[in-house]
């Protein structure tokens, strides 16, 4: 029945200059969603709104789906698309209409009427007043409330016409690339995709960099990071993914450090590392999926060993969030099942019985002076030999 959905955005801090930029980025961003459903669509700036048109037959659950994937949409309209061939014509439309989005017509409604092509001959209040009584005679159980409908009806005079009157809500946010782009850590976890979302729904693009060790973790425990990318990347758009083989300095820190505070150290050379693709790729910041008090290596004392080394911001969106919270939107998301796979990441291989809790940074530093004589040299190894995987 639908030929096209209506875009509507907070438009909130998007005055002026911003607003081209915000619009711009939220139609290529709609376009490469509705790539993923079945049907060719068009995607149209007209008197400051957005529409996507169906080009012929297509899949609406898998439109919606998509545009629901969309940073900066608020509500998604389903619009019918009619032809202007007069008023009988048209009222006969709109009562079909109702009849078939409204199965038991008790509901109060309005009808909102807008003549943007002025050549129409009736005036846009007469038109709603005449288009109103017409339901009204159709469906006599139905009442105007022109305060607070149930249902507003807003029919808009174009070249076509366009009705509509519901209105399924969109992701919120900002469409990614209205601000700037940032380096995701990527576990095989549940909380660093949720972290990457987060910071995606506000306009950032993402890549990521992710801590292989081979032969401690498997091929598969690779795939399963890859395959995360890809369901952030349905959000974010397409996805950076640099695959760092973390081996050689793991069982370097292994052998030099303290066991307790091997977590710890590692976590700093993650850091470190990330950071270096970020300047490579334009990040200004690193994204982590810690959360205050997870895990030994985030309590408070540990974030702050591990935030030391970084110069770069470091935004960590689920840091008060329970792990409950985070799985919640992980499930929302469609991340969890792939996260709950039972794949190793490095960190779980390499972890002691009692890692300190509360690491004092100048005592992991002078740990890490056992370390001097290679690991510059193991750092620049790392960064030349990662393998950069574009996720789509
Ligand atoms: P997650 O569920 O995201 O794996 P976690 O609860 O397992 O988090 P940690 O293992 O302590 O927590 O990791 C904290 C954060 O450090 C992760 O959220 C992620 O951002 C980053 N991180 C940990 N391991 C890796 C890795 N192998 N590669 C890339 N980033 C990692
Ligand atoms: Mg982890």
């Amino acid at each position: 029945m639908f030929h096209a959905f209506l875009i509507k955005y907070a438009e909130i801090g998007i005055k002026g200059k911003n607003r081209y930029l915000f619009e711009d980025a939220l139609m290529k961003q709609i376009r490469h969603a509705l790539r993923e459903a079945e049907g060719e669509f068009e995607v149209t700036k007209e008197q400051g709104r957005i529409y996507v048109r169906a080009e012929g037959e297509f899949d609406f659950e898998e439109a919606v789906e998509s545009l629901q994937r969309v940073f900066g949409i608020a509500e998604i309209c389903p619009v019918v698309i009619l032809e202007d061939e007069g008023y009988e014509k048209l009222s006969k439309d709109v009562i079909a209409y109702v009849d078939e989005q409204y199965p038991d017509k008790k509901k109060t409604f309005k009808v909102y009427a807008r003549r943007a092509k002025k050549s129409y001959p009736i005036p846009s209040m007469e038109l709603a007043a005449e288009l109103g009584g017409d339901i009204l005679d159709a469906f006599p159980d139905m009442t105007v409330d022109v305060r607070k409908p149930e249902i507003l009806i807003t029919v808009e005079i174009r070249e076509k016409i366009y009705l509509y009157s519901q209105s399924i809500p969109g992701p919120g946010g900002m469409p990614v690339g209205t601000n700037g782009k940032a380096m995701l850590l990527l576990s095989g976890g549940i909380d660093s995709p949720v972290a990457g979302y987060m910071i995606a729904k506000r306009g950032v693009k993402i890549d990521a960099v992710y801590f292989h060790a081979p032969p401690y973790t498997s091929e598969r425990a690779k795939q399963k990071v890859v395959d995360l990318a890809k369901l952030v990347a349905r959000y974010s758009g397409p996805i950076h993914l640099h695959v760092v083989n973390f081996t050689d300095i793991q069982l370097y820190i292994y052998e030099k450090c303290p066991h307790d505070e091997l977590t710890i150290i590692m976590r700093r050379y993650m850091m470190k590392i990330a950071e270096r693709f970020a300047h490579q790729d334009g990040c200004l910041g690193l994204i982590t999926g810690e959360s205050i008090g997870q895990v030994a290596s985030q309590t408070i004392q540990s974030l702050a060993a591990t935030n030391e080394v970084c110069t770069m911001p470091v935004f960590r969106p689920v840091i008060g969030f329970d792990k409950q919270e985070i799985v919640d939107i992980s499930v929302k998301i469609g991340t969890y099942e792939t996260s709950i796979q039972p794949f190793e990441d490095c960190c779980t291989i390499f972890v002691a019985k009692h890692p300190v809790t509360k690491p004092n940074v100048n005592v992991i530093k002078r740990s890490e002076l056992n370390l001097q004589e290679k690991i510059d040299d193991m750092i620049e190894e790392a960064v030349n030999t990662a393998e950069t995987i574009v996720v789509q």
